[in-house]
Order: C-alpha cells, then structure tokens, then sequence
C-alpha cells in the first residue's frame, strides 16, 4: 500500500504552521512545470491568524476569479487580524483559484476546470484537482465553521445573499441558518437537492464543519454594497463565534433582519428557449408573479422576427439576473427565490 501512500500525498509545499500561535502570511506552492521553469510553482496567497485557544474558521474568496468581494474583503481581514485578541483560529485564502483571479475569470486558466467542482481534489492532478486535494486533507479537517464566499460573476447578478444547502438534520440546519443569520446578508438562500459534491461548501460539510457561501454582487465589477456586506459578515461571524470583542451588527438597510428564502421548485429557472440578446425587465430582489414578464430575447440579426416574451414561471423574488446581454439557447435568464417555507 506504500504506493497509494504516496499518490495521496499533497505535492503543495508551504512553511505554514497550523499550530503555532501569532501572525503567519505566506503561499502554498503549487508545482507547475512550464517552458522555461522546470520547477516553478504558482503562489496561492493563504494567512493563518492563531490566538489563544478557541474555534477554527476558514474564510475564502476567489475561488472564481470574477468575484471580487471576498478577495479584497479576505485580504482585508488577514491584514488586520490581531492575534492577541484572537480567541482560536482563523485561516484565509482571498484568491483560492489565483490564475483564475489574475484573468478576472470564472474558469481556472491553467486547466480550464471551475475550481468549485473539483473537491476534494487529486493529490496528482491538476492545478485545481491538486489544490482541491491540499484543502480536503490539510485545511478543512482543522476547521468548525467555512464561509466561502462568492458572487455572481461577469455573467450574472445576484440579490445579495448567503447561501446553504439544505441537509436532512435539524440540529446542522438550526446552526447553519444562525451562522447565516449573523453573517447577516439581506437574504439567506436554502438549496434543495442540488448536486454540488464538488464545491467548496460540500467538502466542509463532509468534514463535519458548518458551512456557507455568499453571493455578495456581480456583473464584473467590485460591488459597494455586497463589499460592505461581505466585511461586516466576516466580523460578524467571529463575533458570533467569541472570537473577536463585540456583538454582531444584523441590521438590514430595509429595515428586519436577513430574510430566509429557497430555490427548491425547478421551475425557479428561467431559461433562455433560443439564441438571442435577452432584454431583462426586473432588477435583482424585486418582487415578481408567474406568468408576468421577465423580458424579451431579441433578434438584431432579422428585421422580421419579433422580440420574443419570457415570462416567470412562479411567484417570487429574483435572486439572480444575467448581465451578459447575448445568451444561448438552455441560458438561465433569471433564478427566482421564495420565502422558506421549511422542511
Ligand atoms: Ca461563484
């Protein structure tokens, strides 16, 4: 068995101490052999803040390149983190898929895969697969909480939100709906029945750890707002936690705290039915009824083929909105949100 020994071990080497107490900022170097640099390595930025004694949380960002909130917000905190008044454990990585963060892209430039489908990962595989692999077996059994955080991405939009997965224990449920809670998005998003083994969030909850994303903005661009959310919501969860002085602020711009909301009916999706330019008629959060407009597809290339309607096909709110312009047949034009309703 010595051999499946030694395809299980990590290739990444790093001189991070997991253990020891203080301030440690560093990379993971992951082997990339190229023309010209038989034994380079690509440097995955990670922080590793240890205080006294206490819980162990896992904070990143980037893992698409075209999300940029959790990338300034991650750096951000790993900058300001005092160990000394640091109750456990916090460990960082702002640009999980760092190629993927210098192109602005969601997919990984190196090997073309989307890093939040490759956990947990392959000790001898690709770029992603070998750092899905060093997260699976060195990071996330070390940690309690994971909040990987995420927006939408060049091509859509998203109503600012945390998101989780629906898991068939009440216990996991209650904890994770308050871990949301006082991360304290405008709305906290509850997935049902989606197959997302490959995700960061997935693996955490694996290893026995409460998790949750967040999409905090989109559209290509740094969102003031969800930035704004994304910073409170990192401090919000130490504080949650025990970890840092104070009480989580929860407040909400509108007024109540973070509102519960599901993707549970497939009809949920709207789809684009053909090639064309999607003209949206809503805004992420508005409120919205089956059968009303959601925009027209547009077909600039033929003067005689009118602007075709698309209608949403529940009652709800919208969750996310595209923001390409052009889409292609089977495209998702909108995803509607409704409020939980529980099990
Ligand atoms: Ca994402």
């Amino acid at each position: 068995m010595a051999e499946t020994a030694t395809a299980t071990r990590s290739r990444i080497f790093h001189e991070i101490d997991f253990d020891k107490p203080g301030k440690q900022i560093g990379y993971l170097r992951v082997p990339q052999s190229r023309d010209g640099g038989a034994w380079s390595t690509i440097e995955v930025p990670i922080a590793l803040i240890n205080g006294s004694k206490g819980p162990a949380v896992l904070f990143t960002g980037g893992v698409h390149g075209d999300e940029y909130e959790g990338q300034i917000a991650g750096a951000r905190l790993a900058r300001r983190l005092d160990p000394q008044s640091l109750r456990g454990k916090v460990i960082l990585m702002p640009a999980v898929d760092l190629p993927a963060a210098l192109v602005g892209r969601r997919m990984c430039p190196i090997d073309g895969r989307d890093f939040n489908r490759c956990m947990p990962g392959d000790a001898r595989g690709s770029f992603c697969q070998m750092l899905a692999h060093f997260i699976d077996t060195v990071i996330m059994p070390r940690v309690e909480v994971s909040v990987d955080v995420h927006a939408a991405g060049n091509a859509m939009e998203a109503a600012l939100s945390t998101t989780m997965h629906w898991v068939n224990d009440a216990k996991v449920m209650e904890r994770t709906r308050a871990l949301a809670e006082n991360f304290a998005a405008p709305y906290n998003v509850v997935f049902w029945g989606v197959d997302e083994g490959g995700t960061l969030a997935s693996a955490a909850e694996r290893h026995g750890a409460l998790s949750i994303s967040s999409e905090l903005g989109g559209y290509g661009r740094v969102s003031v707002e969800g930035l704004r959310v994304a910073e409170r919501g990192l401090d919000n969860v130490l504080k949650w936690m025990g970890m840092i002085e104070g009480e989580p602020d929860t407040s909400q711009r509108e007024g109540g705290r973070t509102r519960h909301m599901e993707v549970r009916d497939q009809r949920s999706y709207v789809f684009a039915p053909s090639d064309g330019l999607f003209e949206p008629r809503y805004l992420p959060g508005q409120r919205v009824r089956a059968g009303e407009l959601a925009g027209y597809l547009h077909f600039i290339e033929e003067w005689a083929r009118l602007p075709m309607p698309i209608e949403f096909r529940i009652d709800g709110h919208v969750w996310m909105a595209p923001g390409s312009g052009r889409v292609r047949k089977g495209d998702v034009v909108a995803v509607i949100m409704q409020e939980y309703a529980g099990v």
